[in-house]
């Protein structure tokens, strides 16, 4: 159960309707069984009851979305505690974020207050049905590099459409999966892609469906090299490091400073990144929002690390550009990631103090 990022969708949706000037919201209950049933179901079964749990009633095919890519989307997890509640990291942040994606793109800015309320409501209405993640104490010996969490997907969909256009009334809808680890064991090595990401004044900085599919074509081509990730670089210079192929990117370096690219309009405001970088300085260590070349990456970093809700901290072992190959910590995790892993962690599975209020009770 739960592997990877694969959809297993819970039967409770949240989605928002904008038309006449106002949101119109529904909770709808999607088919299911129950838990235990569906777990007792063969795979042809189980599959043909998630593709219609998948199948939502009064949402159109042919819109600017499936047309275009234009639509946007957030990622967020509420984390099982060890006292049976759930809890959300950060959703204000999620929240504002998605809000500035949807104005990004022309497109009526989805209230961040229905935004908090319906991301907590969602997560419960399908933890009183049985849908849910339960804490687990042997994810505590791995840092909860092994643990499950619930995954939120807030998306926007447009209205029908044929013509290229921007959005009106759009949908906005959540949906919940359980998830596990992102990247799997076993290799963790990062090369650069020659592919561009996101250009100045594009829609890199905004969570747009439009981005990933570069991100995709690169990742697979990584993968097929026989990588893990794909590393971008800026477009102007092809010099400087960007983000992995959906996580920020970080660099330890020899002098004791963590770095990572400062953003601007190419690079996605991780919300994992930004925390990464709280809770490091509040570590002692110097951080610094700067450009940094691959050049100095490749011969100045002691880790390397990227960042993200589905990645969390993921150490990468060795990074490769244009045929040469640096190896990080002699390929095992390094101190600084596995300490900010088991802070992070630590605290979204409630098993460090929440002093900075990020987590919210659903
Ligand atoms: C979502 C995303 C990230 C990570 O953001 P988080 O808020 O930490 O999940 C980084 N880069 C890209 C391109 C992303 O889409």
């Amino acid at each position: 159960m739960a592997k990877g990022f694969s959809l297993n969708m819970y039967p409770w949706i949240y989605v928002a309707k904008f038309s006449d000037n106002k949101w119109s919201e529904n909770y709808i209950e999607q088919p299911h069984k129950t838990p235990a049933e569906e777990a007792s179901l063969s795979e042809e079964a189980l599959a043909d009851l998630l593709l219609k749990r998948n199948t939502i009633p009064g949402i159109p095919v042919i819109t600017y979305t499936s047309q275009y890519g234009n639509g946007c989307f957030e990622g967020l997890k509420a984390f099982p505690q060890p006292d049976g509640s759930l809890k959300i990291f950060r959703p204000d942040e999620n929240a504002k974020r998605f809000k500035n994606s949807m104005e990004g793109l022309y497109m009526p800015g989805f209230p961040t207050d229905k935004f908090m309320e319906s991301v907590k409501a969602v997560v419960k209405k399908n933890a009183d049905i049985g849908f849910t993640v339960k804490y687990d104490k042997a994810w505590e010996k791995d840092n909860f590099l092994s643990g499950t969490s619930v995954y939120l997907r807030p998306f926007a969909l447009t209205e029908p459409g044929i013509g290229v256009n921007i959005s009106t009334s759009p949908w906005v809808i959540t949906i919940t999966t359980p998830v596990g680890a992102y990247f799997g064991a076993g290799t963790s090595g990062a090369v650069t892609t020659e592919r561009i990401r996101a250009t100045p004044k594009g829609t890199g900085n905004l969570k747009a469906n439009s981005n990933y599919v570069i991100s995709a074509i690169a990742k697979h081509e990584a993968i097929q090299a026989g990588f893990m990730e794909a590393v971008f670089l800026d477009v102007e210079e092809r010099k400087y490091l960007e983000e992995g192929s959906s996580a920020n990117i970080f660099c330890y370096l020899k002098s004791g400073t963590l770095v990572t690219p400062d953003l601007g309009d190419t690079i996605l405001p991780g919300i994992t990144r930004k925390s990464v970088l709280k809770l490091a300085s509040d570590m002692g260590i110097k951080t610094e929002e700067r450009k940094i070349s691959i050049d100095e990456a490749m011969s100045d970093s002691l880790e390397m690390f990227v960042t993200g809700t589905a990645a969390g901290i993921t150490f990468l072992d060795s990074l490769q550009h244009k045929g040469k190959k640096v190896v990080f910590n002699n390929g095992k995790m390094g101190n600084v990631a596995t300490k900010l892993l088991a802070k992070l962690k630590g605290i979204q599975y409630g098993m460090e103090e929440d002093k900075y209020d990020w987590m919210v009770k659903v």
